[in-house]
C-alpha cells in the first residue's frame, strides 16, 4: 500500500512515518531526510540544497521528482511506501500520479495531519532542543518562512487529492498514539 503523510512542518509526519515503519514494516521515503543525507555527504546537490533549506524555500520540482522516481523504482519500495514530505507542490503531485500510473501502482490514501499552527513554533523549538540544533532550519525565523511556503505552494495540493477522493484528515493536536490510531483506522478502511 502506498500512502502520503501530508502536513506543515512540525505536524508529526516523520514521527508517524517512523511508527508505521516499526509497526507495519512499511518503507518511509522522506525527501527531507534524503536532502539532509546529500548535505552530510557533501555532494554538489547537497551544497545547493543546504542554502535553499536554510532559507526555508523549496528545492526545485525537477530535482525532487527525480529523487523520488529513483527511490520508487527500488526493490525496497515495491511492497509499498510512506511518502513523507513529498509532494510539496501541485506539479510534484502531478508528476507522482504519472509516475505511479506508468509503474502500474496505486496511491491508497493521502493523510493530512491537521495542526494548530500557533503550536508549531513551540514544537519546533522543542525538536531543536532535543536534537541539539541538528537541523539548521529548526528556528522561529525559518519556520515562519516554511509556513508561508507551505500555504502558498503546498496547501494547494490538498484540493488536488480531495478531487480524487483520496484525502483523509487526522487531528495532529492529539497525542502521538491517538494520531497513530487514527492513521491505522484509515489504512484499514
Ligand atoms: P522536511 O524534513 O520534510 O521538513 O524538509 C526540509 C526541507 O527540505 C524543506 O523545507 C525543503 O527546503 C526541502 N524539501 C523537502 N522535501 C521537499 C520537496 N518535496 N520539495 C521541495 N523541497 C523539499
Amino acid at each position: 500500500m502506498n500512502i502520503i503523510l501530508f502536513g506543515p512542518p512540525g505536524a508529526g509526519k516523520g514521527t508517524q512515518a517512523e511508527k508505521l515503519v516499526a509497526d507495519k514494516g512499511m518503507v518511509q521515503l522522506s525527501t527531507g531526510d534524503m536532502l539532509r543525507a546529500a548535505i552530510a555527504a557533501g555532494t554538489e546537490l547537497g551544497l545547493k540544497a543546504k542554502e535553499i533549506i536554510d532559507r526555508g524555500d523549496l528545492v526545485s520540482d525537477d530535482i525532487m521528482v527525480g529523487m523520488i522516481q529513483e527511490r520508487m523504482a527500488s526493490d525496497e519500495a515495491q511492497s509499498g511506501v510512506i511518502l513523507d514530505g513529498f509532494p510539496r507542490t501541485v506539479a510534484q503531485a502531478e508528476a507522482l500520479d504519472k509516475m505511479m500510473t506508468d509503474m502500474g501502482i496505486d496511491l491508497a490514501h493521502v493523510v493530512e495531519i491537521k495542526v494548530d499552527e500557533a503550536a508549531l513554533f513551540a514544537r519546533i523549538e522543542k525538536r531543536a532542543a532535543e536534537t541539539g540544533g541538528e537541523r539548521s532550519d529548526d528556528n522561529a525565523d525559518v519556520l515562519a518562512k516554511r509556513l508561508k511556503v507551505y500555504h502558498e505552494n503546498t496547501a494547494p495540493v490538498l484540493p488536488y487529492y480531495e478531487a480524487q477522493g483520496k484525502l483523509k484528515t487526522v487531528n495532529g493536536m492529539d497525542s502521538i498514539d491517538e494520531v497513530s490510531q487514527q492513521i491505522n483506522e484509515i489504512l484499514a478502511s
